[in-house]
């Protein structure tokens, strides 16, 4: 059941992606490269006082890496940096194993990309665009 659940949550963000755009308001974008598998993905965000407030990607990549984009999005669109910063750590304990129940409950839709952890080979797919995030609010925040 949980499986199907989580395979249906992967199809509808590659069939029905919210955030699969180019947005004008962006004022922050960064470029996300997975080589291993060909994800390259361009995230661009708008920030207003320490707030996310809009968010769109685009590019190519497998369903995995392209799902975790529109994932992401959908949870840190309202956002503030800190909080999206937060987000990231714990989706990064998830992919590695470690993370507690009521921990992946703050991860909602997000949650659908846990059984990677049991994946290594697609590991990085499924961190691309979160790591991208990461690194535009680094570059953002300078
Ligand atoms: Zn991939």
């Amino acid at each position: 059941m949980a499986d199907s659940f989580y395979g249906e949550v992967l199809a509808d963000h590659n069939l029905h992606p919210l955030h699969r755009e180019r947005i004008d308001a962006a004022n922050f974008v960064c470029k996300g490269l997975n080589p291993t598998c060909g994800d390259d993905i361009e995230l661009q965000l708008k920030i207003d006082d320490g707030v996310i407030t809009d968010g769109s990607f685009t590019g190519i990549g497998c369903a995995i890496s392209q799902a975790s984009a529109d994932i992401m999005l959908e949870l840190i669109i309202g956002k503030s940096v800190d909080e999206a910063r937060r987000l990231k750590e714990l989706f990064m304990k998830m992919i590695a194993g470690e993370i507690a129940d009521d921990e992946l409950d703050e991860l909602e839709e997000a949650g659908a990309l846990q059984s990677i952890s049991k994946m290594p080979a697609r590991v990085k797919c499924a961190t691309l665009s979160w790591k991208t995030m990461e690194k535009l609010l680094d570059d953002a925040l300078q």
